[in-house]
């Protein structure tokens, strides 16, 4: 995947101050603040950063956690994790396979057919309504 490259500068400039605090500096946003918690409908959530499709409606399920979760990304190819020994826990991070920008963690506590938990940041996202 060709990788999205910007200072800094230009993300705090592009970026609302919630979204450059999440996506660029691997912040969280308050559980059930955020716009995506509830499921607006059927479509694809892309990089707020970069627009790179990250997940699906299709797999979006409520985990009563307070953030957006999903069992399954958009395509594998699209996300990158890595291990984050932040906070004296240790949990795999998900990030935007384009822009390296922070989305949440992936835990294993999913629904089927994965098993897999993508506990999202809803400001990490921009949902794009499917209107066929
Ligand atoms: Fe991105």
């Amino acid at each position: 995947m060709d990788k999205v490259k910007k200072t800094e500068e230009e993300w705090a400039k592009e970026l609302t101050p919630e979204q450059y605090r999440i996506l660029r500096q691997k912040g969280t946003e308050r559980a059930f603040t955020g716009e995506y918690n509830e499921s607006p409908g059927k479509g694809v959530y892309r990089c707020a950063g970069c627009g790179n499709p990250l997940f699906h409606s299709d797999t979006k399920y409520n985990s009563g956690s307070g953030w957006p979760s999903f069992y399954a990304p958009y395509d594998p190819e699209h996300v990158d994790e890595e291990e984050d020994h932040s906070f004296a826990m240790v949990r795999t991070e998900v990030l935007c396979s384009k822009c390296d920008g922070h989305l949440g963690h992936v835990f294993n506590d999913g629904p089927q057919p994965t098993g897999l938990r993508y506990c999202v940041n809803s400001a990490s996202l921009k949902f794009d309504p499917d209107e066929s």
